[in-house]
């Protein structure tokens, strides 16, 4: 365990020093963020209440932050430091519009790297480990995570998002023990060779989810014959946030201390109990930012919690993220995830290739049934009614949706060597 005294600090003490540094980064909000005493109408920190009140004050969007920005203030109104205390500005990738700007003065840089390497140490990677990272240093926030593995004191071998070949290259000459890349690109990577007898024994994912489901997990781990953890960050709040330990069991909050972790009912914004099993979206509030701190930050990350002991001895809440919210489609009722409609049709490879396109027929998150899913054969696997019959019983029964399974060659569906588009609208 990277910070032993701290991660296995029992969860009630973790929470009185919480506590504390929400009482501070209040105070410090109202003081200096035109953003935040706008929007919470205070005069001092000390009215927005204790921690456990936390969920009686407003939600913080996306969008709201965005509104702010303009050319002469292109952080928005919530710039708490003066513009010289700032040691680096990361952009987010603009997929759902323009791109944000995301300040970070020193101090707030080194919480994220500690909080990175906490999460990633946690897969087991450690001081004689030779790690490949595919994520490029440039312009985002994931850039920041990898001074983590220096942090952690591994062999860090950044080679960036660049062609598979070079990869398959680098993991023949250099004979790395892990690498960290999206699921979609170690899926993708699997399509290029065989990589069973690699020199790779962990498999670190993160970028989207998809990696913590069982049978897309029990795939890559087969394909690799590697140990496959997951980690989790937010582009506005921090990066890779969350990590999963050697239990792979969920992913723990290796930012404990920097950030404190809600849960929703996405449609209500009502308040969910952190409690095993509990299930919503994930709202992060800073406890110790300076440059822009979000309070009650709505992340559209749909998670399941896990609070019971884990066996690792770290005490932090775990989550699995099931899917983007905004992903997410209600079919009569019923929520689906591309990325579960995905788990389920992977139980039929080798039939199968495992990827899979839902489309939905109408624009917006309420579809009639059937829900059209179009689903790629395995390679020189030739299209058979009966098999997408069964794929259709088998999406009925555990997700209890009605689908239009349509078979494609193998082949057919866009690889990524990123993130995997799983819907297409
Ligand atoms: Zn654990």
């Amino acid at each position: 365990m990277l910070h032993a005294s701290v991660e296995t600090l029992s969860w009630d003490e973790q929470t009185a020093l919480d506590a504390a540094r929400y009482a501070e980064q209040l105070a410090y909000l109202v003081e200096r963020s035109p953003f935040y005493r706008a929007k919470l109408g205070m005069a001092s920190g000390a009215e927005a209440g204790a921690l456990a009140d936390v969920a009686q004050l407003p939600l913080t969007e996306k969008d709201e932050l965005r509104a702010t920005r303009t050319t002469e203030t292109p952080f928005g109104t919530q710039l708490c430091v003066e513009p010289a205390e700032l040691v680096r500005i990361y952009s987010t990738s603009g997929t759902t519009g323009a791109p944000s700007y995301i300040p970070l003065t020193a101090a707030d840089l080194e919480n994220w790297v500690t909080g990175s390497a906490r999460s990633y140490a946690a897969s087991g990677i450690g001081p004689g480990d030779r790690v490949v990272t595919t994520y490029n240093a440039g312009p985002f926030v994931a850039g920041a995570a990898l001074d983590a593995f220096q942090r952690i004191g591994v062999t860090h071998v950044p080679l960036g998002t660049g062609t598979s070949d070079r990869l398959l290259l680098a993991l023949e000459a250099l004979r790395p023990t892990a690498i960290v890349l999206t699921p979609s690109y170690a899926a993708y990577l699997l399509e290029h060779g065989d990589l069973s007898g690699s020199s790779v024994r962990r498999v670190l994912v993160a970028g989207e989810p998809g990696g913590g489901e069982p049978v897309f997990r029990a795939r890559l781990e087969a394909g690799w014959g590697a140990a496959v953890t997951e980690a989790m960050g937010i582009g506005d709040i921090g990066p890779s946030l969350w990590g999963e330990c050697e239990q792979r069991d969920g992913m723990h909050l290796g930012a404990r201390g920097f950030v404190h972790a809600e849960l929703i009912d996405p449609a209500t914004e009502a308040a969910v109990t952190l409690d095993e099993g509990a299930e919503g979206e994930l709202v992060l509030t800073h406890l110790r930012h300076r440059a822009a701190p979000l309070l009650r930050f709505r992340t559209r990350d749909h998670v399941v919690v896990k609070t019971a002991r884990c066996a690792c001895g770290r005490t932090a809440p775990r989550i699995r993220c099931l899917g983007r919210t905004d992903d997410m489609l209600i079919v009569r009722g019923v929520n689906v995830f591309p990325s579960a409609v995905r788990e389920v049709v992977g139980e039929f490879a080798p039939a199968v290739s495992g990827n899979v396109l839902v489309r939905p027929r109408s624009a917006g998150v309420k579809q009639e049934p059937p829900l059209p899913v179009s689903v790629e054969l395995g390679r020189d696997v030739a299209p058979d009614e009966a098999l997408a019959g069964s794929i259709r019983e088998r999406l009925r029964g555990v997700l209890t949706v009605q689908t239009d399974v349509e078979l494609v060659a193998f082949g057919a569906l866009q690889r990524s060597e990123y993130k995997s588009r799983l819907i297409e609208r």
